[in-house]
């Protein structure tokens, strides 16, 4: 038996030390010392001891989330991150955090649930904006994914050229490659985890049926002024946007991982 708040913690550390390894969630670096980041936070009534919702965090990244967006513009080292070209899952993970301290802000009910409908397609849209950028930034810094995303992708079976063409069609071939990467829809996941499998040789992390689901409401709530096709008002309590922070936090934060590990 595990007595005690102390070795409880310690661990729970050892149990997430050996399920992701001796490493920060959000840029991979293996030297610590390391601290544990709630993805929903504990005041915000998330599980301390619950390994689901904790991961490994460096002691700099994890300045950078308690920071949150208020010192975003003022705080240097947050303002590198965000406007970072390569660090998307800090940049995600910069905008979870903001919306967790817009969490159960609003006193009347009117605003708390329009302020939740538009945090909750906040996240589908940082996780969207992960998909492509770090999609897309792969692509353009390698020649071998280019050449994955053009031999696995069915659009581009059916095109044909004269070899008089070649070198024009080569020359333009890798900006049409990511002008391709840049049209596609990143909320259409099954299209989206087929080129992130066949480029990166990866799985996709997980069951993504929360993710799923989060995806057509959020498309009520942008395309429908926050109603169904029936006319029902998309209701949404403060913890249907938390659950949506820790599945979307998950997720990203796992295929991040995965992304880097093949690369
Ligand atoms: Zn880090």
């Amino acid at each position: 038996m595990i007595k005690g708040r102390r070795t409880n913690l310690a661990a729970v550390k050892e149990a997430i030390l050996k399920r992701d390894g001796a490493k920060c969630f959000i840029c991979g670096t293996l030297n610590g010392p390391f601290d544990l980041h709630h993805i929903i936070p504990i005041s915000k009534g998330g599980d301390k001891f619950d390994l689901d919702n904790l991961v490994l965090c460096c002691q700099n990244d994890n300045r950078m989330l308690r920071a949150g967006l208020d010192e975003a513009l003022t705080n240097e080292y947050l303002f590198s991150i965000i406007s970072s070209s390569s660090n998307h899952l800090g940049q995600f993970m910069v905008t979870i955090e903001s919306v967790k301290g817009l969490v159960g802000t609003q006193n009347s009910q009117r605003a708390r649930a329009l302020l939740n409908r538009m945090l909750y397609a906040n996240i589908v849209s940082a996780m969207e904006t992960y998909l492509s950028d770090k999609l897309i930034s792969s692509v353009s810094r390698d020649d071998l994914l280019v050449r994955r995303v053009l031999e696995n992708n069915p659009d581009f079976k059916s095109k044909t050229y004269a070899l008089q063409d070649i070198f024009v069609v080569y020359e333009a071939l890798r900006q049409r490659i990511l002008d391709y990467l840049s049209s596609v829809i990143y909320h259409n996941l099954p299209k989206v985890q087929k080129i992130y499998e066949a480029v990166f040789g990866i799985e996709f992390p997980g069951d993504l049926a929360k993710i799923y689901k989060a995806i057509l409401i959020r498309h009520d709530i942008v395309h429908r002024n926050g109603r169904s096709a029936e006319g029902v008002l998309v209701d949404l309590t403060d913890d249907d946007v938390l659950e949506l922070v820790l599945e979307t936090t998950r997720f990203v934060s796992d295929l991040n991982r995965r992304v880097q590990e093949a690369v």
